[in-house]
């Protein structure tokens, strides 16, 4: 077992001044938490001298691997001329023109801070827009902690009378509108759709959508589902948000243009920041114009004392400028290469597991099926048993793996470490480790 001393000395520390011992909930906790000292590229290194082929990147942020240097020395000189100012810099000006170029929805954008703030004002610019108060999502996403947002993230889907689909709301307390304007469906249940928006289309302000959930499952849209949501969101007036905050690492011009979604606004975070804290709402420029259009008061005021801030704004422009259609291609090929040696690797040993996964993304279930909806994908005490294992087992050869969320690549990995993960998941499979769960 690797030593964990120095860990074990803070999370003590930590425990007497945060609640859980640590500030955010995805931390991983099994069986405690691991404090980072450094990462350099694909690795990271803890307090205690362990090093870790990184497969979490901060929740798919660091596409680039860590301390990226091109990234590192353009925040190291904007530095020291000021951090943060109350006028706009030219920096945001900057990234904005090279997310409009990409993205093909995207015509104008506002920045925020983080990938919540920019689903929040996704959400208030589309009732802005439609003067609807409604949305619909999907069950087992995560869209970040915004009341209307996180309803129905857990899943747990409550009969409410009317069409049997309203989430649970997302904590203890919260106020009940945030569930009664909630329609929880199914991912990729095109039957369930139809149903709700003909029962709701004049209540639904949205579809929030993310392309390819990964707390869902990393599920795969399937083609008659997108066509579908596209063609009920134009028939009914509802717009459709893509959140894009993990998603958009799927290609150059992000994940919507990849598997045909036609959103009228876009949600963005991690990637496009660089390593820094960011965020951002796309999209149609007539529905941007909620945010500031020629009247003097905006339908939907949009501040944020960071929002935009140079640090950010930098390190995303040159993070993403390196993030060539060439730098995608190599990424795809290397998740191709993954997935597939992962797969094969089950199947030749004949164990009851499947790879979902596109482009740099990928997640292993302890399926024989891969699932199509979040129900599917849902484990059961066994299978979690099984993932622990797994996840366990991975730390202990060196690699970070994600518990119940995508697994990422980064630009800084290399062939030798893809063949490591197959390696280590080859080991695991005929290894002891495994709970007879099956
Ligand atoms: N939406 C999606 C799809 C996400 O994956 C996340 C973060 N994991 C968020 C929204 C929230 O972003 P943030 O953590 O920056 O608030």
């Amino acid at each position: 077992a690797r030593e964990r001393s120095r860990s074990t000395d803070l999370y003590l520390r930590g425990r007497s001044v945060f609640p859980g011992g640590v500030t955010r909930a995805t931390i991983e906790l099994d069986p405690q938490p691991i404090y980072m000292a450094s990462g350099k590229g694909a690795y990271v290194q803890d307090v205690d001298g362990n090093r870790f082929l990184d497969l979490n990147n901060n929740f798919t942020t660091l596409i680039h691997g860590h301390g990226y240097p091109p990234v590192a020395d353009a925040v190291s000189r904007l530095l020291h001329n000021g951090s943060c100012f109350s006028n706009p810099t030219h920096y945001e000006i900057a990234l904005a023109e090279l997310l409009v170029d990409r993205i093909p929805t995207v015509e104008q954008l506002r920045f925020v801070n983080t990938g919540t703030e920019a689903v929040m004002f996704a959400i208030k610019a589309a009732r802005a827009y439609t003067g609807r108060p409604a949305i619909i999502r999907f069950a087992g996403c995560y869209h970040g902690s915004y009341d209307w947002a996180e309803t129905g993230q857990n899943g747990v889907m409550v009969h409410n009378g009317v069409d049997g689909t309203t989430g649970l709301p997302g904590y203890a307390g919260a106020p009940a509108q945030s569930a009664d304007d909630v329609i929880v469906l199914e991912f990729n249940d095109i039957e369930a759709l139809e149903r709700a928006v003909k029962r709701h289309a004049d209540h639904l302000a949205a579809i929030l959508i993310d392309p390819m959930p990964s707390r869902a499952g990393l599920l795969q849209p399937l083609p008659q589902f997108v066509a579908r949501v596209n063609a009920l969101a134009k028939r009914h007036g509802i717009l459709l948000i893509a959140d894009e905050v993990l998603n958009l690492r799927q290609g150059y011009c992000g994940a919507s243009h990849r598997y045909g979604f036609q959103p009228d606004l876009i949600t963005l975070g991690k990637i496009i920041g660089g390593g820094f804290p960011i965020g951002a709402i796309g999209g149609r420029a007539d529905v941007m114009a909620v945010f500031g259009g020629d009247a003097p008061n905006p339908l939907v005021p949009q501040g944020g004392t960071f929002s935009a801030n140079p640090v950010s704004m930098i390190a995303g422009l040159v993070a993403m400028e390196t993030l060539t259609p060439e730098a995608f291609g190599r990424l795809e090929l290397m998740g191709e290469t993954l997935c597939g040696e992962l797969r094969e690797c089950a199947a030749r040993l004949g164990r009851p597991f499947s790879v979902a996964g596109a482009a740099s993304l990928f997640r292993i279930h302890p399926k024989s099926l891969l699932p199509r909806t979040y129900t599917e994908a849902r484990m059961t005490a066994g299978q979690t048993q099984c993932m622990r294992a797994l996840t366990r087992f991975f730390r202990e050869q060196g690699i970070l793996l994600p518990f119940g969320a995508a697994a990422c690549l980064s630009t800084a990995m290399t062939e030798r470490d893809i063949d490591q993960v197959a390696s280590v998941f080859q080991q695991f499979l005929q290894s002891q480790h495994q709970p007879s769960w099956e």
